[in-house]
């Protein structure tokens, strides 16, 4: 006579506002696994990279996320909204939200603004696959494009010896004026140095490189043969290290691939206990 289900967990959860949810188009019930998927889609297809105009949009989905994928947050987003994050909520944390890009980077391995700055940019790359690719591994190629160093000046960005320290920021890029607000109070401007644009050098128009027009780097396509493995899964990552953009005296960055397994007509992965 033993009664089932002594323990009743609500499924139709009730939450407050469904604004972030609906962002990232899952319903409130939504799984972790759901959000990453959701996330994933969004942030590769609303990437400014691809797509300049929706940077509005990236941002939104960036902060739905990263409340969402916090369980502390979750929570309290669903009790009080978006209004009980924005105050920093019961926990205490410290309110606001981390910038879309370093969001993305985390999500996609590209690892925190300190190595960015040593490194250049990280491509990623969504590749569709069948069911049938990742189970029975497959190879394809996929076309990118990468800054790479321009092999024609080798990154000088005109002829050697021609390049000259500019003389308005002393090679700093950045010019610095003092503005007086009252006497006695200055105040510290820093401005992009409009002499060389921020670069530091300048170059007369006849030295510039012909192969890059002074940029140093060049767009360059390249074929990448992705290997998919047997036993992949959906969303999983293949890194091809090195071969990211190429900035003049940065290491270059990585192209990270994310397989994106297309819904099969008939079969379904069952997921293994582990949940992965
Ligand atoms: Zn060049
Ligand atoms: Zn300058």
């Amino acid at each position: 006579m033993a009664v089932q289900g002594s323990c009743i967990r609500l499924v139709g959860t009730m939450v407050k506002e469904t604004g972030f949810y609906d962002i990232l188009g899952v319903k409130p019930n939504a799984s972790p696994d759901e959000l990453k998927k959701a996330y994933r889609k969004l942030a590769l297809k609303y990437h400014p990279d691809k797509n300049p105009a929706e940077g509005e949009k990236f941002k939104q989905i960036s902060q739905a996320y990263e409340v969402l994928s916090d369980a502390q947050k979750r929570e309290v987003y669903d009790r009080g909204g978006e209004t009980a994050i924005k105050e920093g909520g019961s926990t205490g944390g410290c309110g606001g939200f981390s910038s879309p890009m370093d969001i993305f980077d985390m999500f996609f391995g590209g690892g925190g603004r300190m190595r960015r700055e040593r490194k250049g940019k990280n491509i990623v790359h969504q590749l569709t696959v069948t069911l049938e690719d990742l189970y029975n591994g497959a190879t394809r190629k996929l076309a990118v494009q990468k800054n790479v160093i321009c092999e024609r000046c080798e990154g000088r960005g005109g002829r050697k010896g021609a390049v000259d320290v500019c003389q308005s920021c002393r090679g700093t890029g950045v010019q610095v004026r003092l503005h007086q607000l009252i006497p006695g109070m200055v105040q510290q401007i820093s401005t992009v140095c409009t002499g060389c644009r921020g670069q530091g050098q300048r170059l007369s128009h006849r030295d510039r490189c012909k192969a890059c027009t002074g940029r140093k780097i060049t767009r360059q396509k390249k074929i990448l043969e992705v290997h998919i493995d047997k036993g992949m899964k959906d969303g999983q990552k293949i890194v091809f290290h090195g071969e990211g953009d190429q900035e003049p005296g940065l290491e270059p960055g990585d192209i990270i691939i994310v397989l994106d397994q297309k819904a099969h007509p008939v079969f379904t992965r069952r997921v293994d206990p582990a949940g992965r």
